[in-house]
Parts: structure tokens; sequence; C-alpha cells
């Protein structure tokens, strides 16, 4: 397994996936560490250091026998420049030229793309979203995140920060949200957004897990509070099924899978308010991740292996 081997490295809000893979996906290394947010940019730079390090020294492997290293990350990131534009999960406010950073200790290629970019990618190549060549994919948990693969390739938009789908308006009035704005999807349909809602209505206390056991269990002010977030996402989905036309929508997070009933509601949802041809004369699939809480993983690991070569 001498050289060829792919490091693929997911920075989440509280939780950073390291991997180890060689060209035929056999996992070398596999470990999560916490995600030092709020710190300075030089302490996450740090953390992931070590992380691949450790993996290196675990496994036995050495720097030469990196290929590449791709990491996706929780944030607005021009892939190209290797830049994270906003990233209000780990706290920084300034521009952070993050693949700089790194090329003071590696000399392999370097690859710094959204989370999501990426997951739409890992669900493409590997996921729930095989064979499919316009493909919407929405992981709705803390936040909302959306990656766009459309006319078989990754979209990225000008600057790179197409998909997304958690900031688009307007979905309540005056809450204001972590991406600086207000009233995006994210601030009322995603774990927190819903919570939020719970407080609002003087249920203090309720997190998330909480209003969706409650809701579970028949809970008539919790099933309202889960019910209106649902309603949300699937406008949203319907407003996406409409613009773009895809043939698969894969949705992913602690939000769909806590609640039994997500799928089915979103899937009518859309057939009945997406414009009629793309639901009707174009097949379309609404199913879950398959790779969870690895699709970033499995994604960056593709665009290393498949995109770039
Ligand atoms: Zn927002």
């Amino acid at each position: 397994m001498a050289g060829d081997i792919y490091c693929a490295i997911d920075i989440g809000g509280t939780k950073t996936l390291f991997c180890l893979l060689d060209r035929d996906r056999n996992i070398y290394f596999k470990r999560r560490l916490p995600t030092p947010a709020g710190k300075e940019v030089e302490v996450l730079v740090d953390t992931v250091n070590r992380g691949i390090n450790r993996g290196l020294e675990e496994t036995g492997l050495a720097t030469e026998n990196l290929t590449g290293i791709g990491i996706c990350i929780a944030a607005l990131t021009n892939f190209q420049q290797g830049i994270v534009y906003q990233a209000p999960n780990l706290g920084w406010t300034q521009p952070v030229a993050l693949k700089d950073y790194f090329r003071k200790t590696w000399g392999c290629p370097l690859y710094i793309e959204n989370d999501a970019n990426a997951a739409v990618l890992g669900e493409v190549y590997y996921g729930a979203a095989r064979g499919h060549r316009h493909v919407i994919y929405i992981t709705i948990s803390t936040g909302i995140g959306g990656g766009l693969f459309l006319d078989g390739q990754l979209y990225r938009g000008a600057g790179g920060f197409a998909g997304e789908i958690g900031h688009t308006k307007s979905y309540g009035e005056g809450r204001t949200c972590g991406c600086g704005g207000s009233d995006c999807l994210e601030a009322w349909a995603s774990g927190r957004g819903i919570a939020r809602s719970a407080g609002r209505r003087g249920e203090d206390g309720w997190d998330t897990a909480r209003i969706f056991a409650r809701a579970a269990r028949g809970d008539h002010r919790a099933r309202e509070l889960v019910d209106q977030a649902v309603t949300d996402i699937a406008t949203g989905v319907a407003n996406l099924v409409t613009f773009l036309n895809p043939s698969c929508v894969v949705l992913g997070g602690s939000v769909a899978a806590a609640n039994p009933f997500f799928f089915e509601r979103v899937r009518d949802f859309v057939q009945n308010k997406a414009i009629r041809t793309a639901v009707t004369v174009t097949p379309l699939e609404i199913v879950p991740s398959v790779l969870e809480p690895e699709a970033g993983i499995w994604g960056i690991y593709a665009m290393m292996i498949h995109e770039i070569g």
C-alpha cells in the first residue's frame, strides 16, 4: 500500500473526522476528534495536523505515502482559492486562507471544499444518488446545508457558495440567523431553529431531541413545532425541484432521521406543490442519505480520486 494514500477530513462544528484510504476504498485509519470551535485558526490547523500525523503513525505510513489531503468544512468556501470566507460554526469572523496554513506542513496536493458540496459528490459516487446526473443534497441537523450536482458535475457557483438552501428566505418573521441575515430556512427549520420555536412558545428547556421524542409520543405542541419545520423544509425542496428539475433529492441530517413520517410528508408536499411537469414527466426520487455521517468524507475522497485524478 505504499503511496496512493488519500487523507479525507471532515471538519464539523463539534467533531472532526479523519480517514486514510487507498485508491480501492480500503480504510486504514478512521478517527473522530473534537473540533476546537471558537478558537484561533492556528488551533484548528494544529488539531488537524495532529490528527493526520496520528493516522500516519498508527498505520505505519510516512508523509511520502500521502497522495492528497482533502478537507471538507462546514463553511462558505472557495475551492479554487482554498479560502474559507464565512464560518459561523467555527467562530471565525474574517476570511481564512486555510489551504495556505496546511501548505506550510504538507507537500502533497491539498483541497478545501464546503462539506455539503463534498457530501453531494459522495452520494453521487457511492451513495443514494448513484446513476443520477441532476442531484440536490440537503442536510438538516443543527444547521441546514445544501449541495448541487447538475448536468453531471458539482455546481459551485461563481464564488463557490452555491447550494446554500439553508439561507433562502423567507420562512418566518423576525428571527436572526448565524449567517448574519434573518428569516432563513435554517433559522426556523433546523434542529436549533425548532428548539428556538419551542422557546418562543414558552417551552424553555426543550431541546430538539426532546421535541422529537414528545412529537413521536403524540404531544400536540411538539407535533405542531415539528410539522411546521417539515413544511418549511418541504417548501424549500419544492422550490428547488421547480427551479432545477433534478432527478434525485437526497435528504440527510438528524431532523430527517428523527421523524418517521418525514420522507412521506416531503414527497407528498413536493408532488403537490412543485410544478407538475417536474414531478410527473421526470421521475423524481426523494431519498434518505445512505452515507451519513460520512457523506462528506466519501465526497472529498471521490473528488480526489475521480474529479482531480
Ligand atoms: Zn442564514
